[in-house]
């Protein structure tokens, strides 16, 4: 996989533009809060694209015929010092039971029905970032659900 310095809000802009229309047309309501001095990072702009499409339109799964999904990007946030980047996806929508948390990063785990989903989605997204040195986490209570994804500028080394 090729490595190149990426632009993170232009990586997630393109991902938005590819879901646009989709969310313009149904009653969900996209809001993006991007910073605008978001460092480069040192990755694989066509991986971390698939990660972005994978969680938001689970988020869009997730709120079905209306409701909110918020997509926030931010450089070096006080609250996670180890991350240059940190994206998170957040949805309102049904929250995951707790004891199914723990299972929904592994291969081939699926909620929904046939021929809408695979179960590979998150498991793949996990290994990406991994890949590059980043986290990507989960939280889920009676607001909503959010994923959160840590990427440092640079990764270790393969
Ligand atoms: P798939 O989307 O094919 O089911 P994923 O690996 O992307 O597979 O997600 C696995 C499961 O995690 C989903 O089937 C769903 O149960 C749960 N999930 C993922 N994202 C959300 C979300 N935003 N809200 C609620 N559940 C979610
Ligand atoms: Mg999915």
């Amino acid at each position: 996989a090729e490595r190149i310095p990426v632009d993170v809000a232009q990586v997630l802009r393109t991902t938005l533009g590819m879901r646009e229309r989709k969310l313009a047309s149904g009653g969900v309501e996209l809001r993006v809060e991007v910073d605008d001095d978001m460092p480069l990072i040192i990755a694989d702009g066509h991986q971390l694209q698939q990660v972005f499409l994978n969680v938001l339109v689970n988020a869009e799964q997730a709120v079905g015929d209306s409701g909110t999904v918020r997509v926030t990007a931010q450089a070096r946030p006080a609250s996670a010092d180890d991350c240059d980047v940190v994206v998170e996806f957040w949805n309102d929508g049904p929250r995951i039971p707790a004891e199914l948390l723990p299972r929904i990063f592994d291969p081939l785990f699926t909620t929904k029905t046939e021929g809408e989903g695979t179960g590979l989605g998150l498991f793949i997204c996990r290994r990406i970032i991994r890949e590059h040195g980043g986290t990507i986490t989960v939280r889920s209570d009676a607001q909503g659900t959010a994923f959160t994804v840590c990427i440092p500028a640079h990764p270790p080394a393969p």
